[in-house]
């Protein structure tokens, strides 16, 4: 039977390794007679489940002993009511930089709970770019600065982390990674708090990892009325070692395993390395072709979703059906933008991309 390719933005592909293991362990996990999806939160077994899962995380993004893991609902979703709610004080302002939807939409929640800089740094016209840092018109002095490193529906990269450290370091840094972690190097000490939902390089939806600078989580919750519920409180979520109330079990149980096998390929530097390869042969392909089309300036590209267009429109059906019958899935982009997109997650094998990259030749070839 052909290997299907999943290409999806998430909830995303999975390591065959990972299904397999939570296969073996779905009835029994480990000789107990217990499903894992059955296991207290509060048992020895479970404990382990999450200090191992931590401890994974910690070596993989070496992650310094003065920032805290928490393991948390509501997804990324959630952390756009968090970040405010939690660090701002009445009559302060945030800064939010604007490169996309995510960042976008992280910056609408936030003013409805703040006061917020909104820095609009893309430059939407023919070909997508983001103004140089020296254009953002920054606040004197920010609570923190908001980024989203890699906008998963358009394919733009903000990679600003450790760039200008005038502008940006004097403030604090917080970043929507959900796309992009652990598919890069990452310096933690540049950031104040830094976020991931699980359903794309981490695992499964329903999970939320954030990593952030012990120091912020001193105070008390800031915001304008003094209040925000316990679940959506770092510190009491800090202090209950992420067991405010009953943690995503299986989503910190997948987490594990995907950490572990990602470990075993290599880490980071090896997830680095083949993302680079892949995106860069993708990229080849587009900026070649006669019928595909990326706009994208080339300088903040994605090497993790990968968006472009098919020129002559009337193809478009044809190319994602056809691809479909080739077991190449998920290739639709987002609703609001349409197009193709081919998410390159760690999971996503080398005879995936090679599949997906001679059918993209065949198509043009028979149909450009
Ligand atoms: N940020 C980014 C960059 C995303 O790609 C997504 C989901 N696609 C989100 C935030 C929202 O995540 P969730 O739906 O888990 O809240």
């Amino acid at each position: 039977m052909q290997e299907t390719f999943y290409f999806g933005a998430g909830p995303a592909t999975l390591p065959k390794v990972v299904l397999n293991k939570i296969k073996n362990e779905l009835i029994d996990y480990r000789g107990m007679g217990l499903s894992v999806l059955e296991l207290s939160h509060r048992s020895n077994e479970f404990m382990d489940v999450m200090i191992r899962a931590e401890n994974l995380l910690r070596e993989l993004m070496g992650i310094p002993d003065d920032y805290a893991v928490l393991l948390l609902h509501g997804g990324a979703t959630a952390q756009y009511s968090m970040l405010p709610m939690n660090f701002m004080h009445l009559g302060e302002v945030a800064d939010y930089v604007c490169t996309g939807h995510w960042s976008q939409k992280a910056c609408n929640e936030a003013k409805r709970i703040s006061n917020i800089n909104q820095i609009d740094a893309l430059v939407d016209s023919k070909l997508k770019s983001i103004k140089p840092i020296a254009q953002w018109p920054m606040s004197e002095r920010a609570s923190y600065v908001h980024y989203c490193e890699n906008e998963t529906i358009s394919g733009v990269m903000n990679d600003i982390a450790g760039m200008d450290a005038v502008s940006l370091k004097a403030s604090t840094l917080f970043c929507d990674m959900t796309s992009s972690i652990l598919t890069r190097p990452t310096e933690v000490k540049d950031f104040g708090l830094i976020y991931a939902s699980a359903q794309k390089n981490l695992g499964v939806a329903g999970l939320c990892v954030v990593v952030v600078k012990k120091d912020l989580l001193k105070n008390d919750v800031k915001n304008t009325s003094n209040f925000s519920p316990m679940v959506f409180d770092y510190k009491k979520c800090f202090e209950a070692k992420s067991l405010v109330n009953t943690p995503p079990t299986f989503a910190i149980y997948v987490l594990g395993l995907v950490l572990d096998w990602l470990k075993a390929e290599g880490g980071v530097t090896e997830m680095y390395a083949r993302g680079q390869q892949y995106s860069k042969s993708l990229y080849e392909l587009i900026d070649m072709s006669a019928l595909y089309v990326n706009n994208v300036d080339a300088r903040c590209r994605s090497d993790v979703n990968i968006s472009f267009d098919i020129k002559d429109v009337i193809l478009y059906e044809k190319f994602i059906s056809l691809a479909e019958s080739n077991h190449l899935l998920g290739l639709r982009g987002h609703n609001s933008v349409g197009g193709v997109r081919v998410s390159l997650y760690n999971a996503i094998p080398a005879s995936g991309v090679e599949a997906l990259l001679g059918f993209m030749r065949d198509f043009e070839l028979s149909h450009g």
